[in-house]
């Protein structure tokens, strides 16, 4: 038994907020599941579910096409609070 997690509790947070549809311009719905440099957060660390999962990668991926979420983020241009200038 492994009591210690980093994210304490496994639960989608897309489905408790009865996410169906995800936009790529909502920035602040792909923040819970983007590191602090952009990376996709995986599933076992967030706990969405699969089918959220993949709407989160597509949404992130077209986010990053468009230029609203950077690829990838060098060490001067990390931030705390990295969704302020995305807003
Ligand atoms: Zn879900």
């Amino acid at each position: 038994m492994s009591e210690k997690r980093k994210y304490k509790k496994r639960f989608c947070k897309y489905c408790e907020s009865k996410v169906e549809f995800m936009d790529y311009k909502d920035a602040g719905a792909l923040r819970f599941s983007l590191s602090e440099r952009y990376k996709i957060m995986p599933r076992r660390l967030t706990g969405n579910c699969k089918k959220h999962q993949d709407m989160i990668t597509i949404v992130i991926k077209r986010a990053r096409a468009a230029a609203l979420v950077p690829y990838t983020v060098t060490r001067k241009t990390v931030v705390s609070a990295p969704f302020e200038n995305l807003r």
